[in-house]
């Protein structure tokens, strides 16, 4: 099928005092009309910084390689203006419900401001704009809540707002930077059905970026699973669920909050914030963690995994020494 964002060997590399951070390592993704990508992994993974670098929302200090197509069209090293043309309006992203709304203003406001943004309408066209999408992210009497502020919605309804803020241009792309993190179970589960609702109805790509198997399992199509920088796994979700094959995949499923990620000794601090280049080049990223290490040796210190189709397997790919897939 075709794809509406394509991703071709990502890299990203900060520039620092202390010399070349490198945060994203060659990572490849894509997604298509009507799809869910889940990309997993903790903080310092790089799934933040992949979202980032398809906004062109990096700092200066950041250097980006790799080819970022949207519909064919090469966004990495376009100007500051293009980008901020595509921004909101081809690509949107939607994050803490709590800083992406300015308490100021009546939430139906600034859901028109982001429409005028891109679209040359009057403040009457965009206000009819900002209370339908407000309908269509599920916001009972929508006329009348456009004209209250964001402290009169509680957490769950603030969602709504700010994802009604991003579909409002109606979006090739919607990413979704760890939308349920602050809610409860319940609350995060109506908000990835109506993400869901909204996909189908629209056809939107959603990049949905998550600590959490467990969340994106509900929604997601394909995961790809990132560990400092580095895509560990990748597959379908039933791949992911059914025939994991990375280590970290393995401590990830084990259970939530990661007790089970296999601890030996300390617990590493992860490349991506702190090492120089190219320390993490010649070892496995996941090695000071990875409890299967002994049953490869060396190679996992002295070699890095690349990502591998598992034989068989479709598209499933795991960069690991292991050759057979590790017990639970
Ligand atoms: Fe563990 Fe070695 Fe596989 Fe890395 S390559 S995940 S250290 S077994
Ligand atoms: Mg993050």
């Amino acid at each position: 099928s075709a794809v509406v964002l394509e991703v071709h060997d990502l890299q990203v590399t900060f520039r620092t005092g202390g010399g070349l951070a490198p945060v994203v390592s060659g990572v490849d993704f894509s997604v298509a009309p009507g799809k869910t990508l889940a990309i997993v992994g903790e903080s310092g993974s790089g799934k933040s910084v992949c979202s980032a670098a398809v906004m062109g929302l990096l700092p200066s200090n950041a250097d980006v390689k790799g080819e970022i197509l949207l519909s064919g069209r090469e966004l990495n090293g376009l100007a500051e203006d293009e980008l901020r043309r595509i921004r909101g309006k081809d690509i949107a992203v939607f994050q803490d419900a709590l800083s992406a709304l300015n308490p100021y203003y009546s939430v139906g406001w600034q859901i028109a401001e982001a429409y005028r943004l891109h679209k040359n309408v009057s403040k009457k066209e965009a206000w009819k704009r900002a209370i339908e999408t407000l309908y269509l992210v599920g916001i009972p009497s929508a006329a009348t809540c456009a004209k209250s502020y964001p402290h009169e919605f509680s957490g769950g309804m603030r969602l709504r707002v700010v994802i009604a803020m991003a579909l409002v241009n109606n979006p090739k792309v919607l990413i979704a930077d760890e939308p349920t993190k602050a809610l409860d179970v319940t609350v995060q589960a109506q908000i990835l059905r109506l993400l869901e609702d909204v996909q189908a109805e629209f056809g939107t790509a959603l990049v949905l970026l998550s600590r959490d198997l467990g969340v994106v399992a509900e929604v997601a199509d394909d995961i790809l699973v990132m560990y400092a920088g580095h895509a560990t796994e990748v597959g379908t979700v039933r791949d992911l669920f059914h025939r994991a094959a990375h280590p970290y995949s393995l401590g990830l499923l084990g259970a939530t909050p990661r007790a089970d990620v296999p601890r030996r000794g300390r617990l590493a601090t992860i490349p991506g914030e702190l090492p120089s280049a190219g320390s993490i080049e010649t070892a496995c990223p996941f090695q000071p963690r990875c409890a299967y290490t002994d049953r490869v040796g060396e190679r996992c210190i002295t070699e890095r995994p690349a990502l591998t189709p598992r034989p068989g397997e479709g598209d499933h790919e795991a960069a690991c020494h292991l050759g057979r897939r590790p017990e639970m």
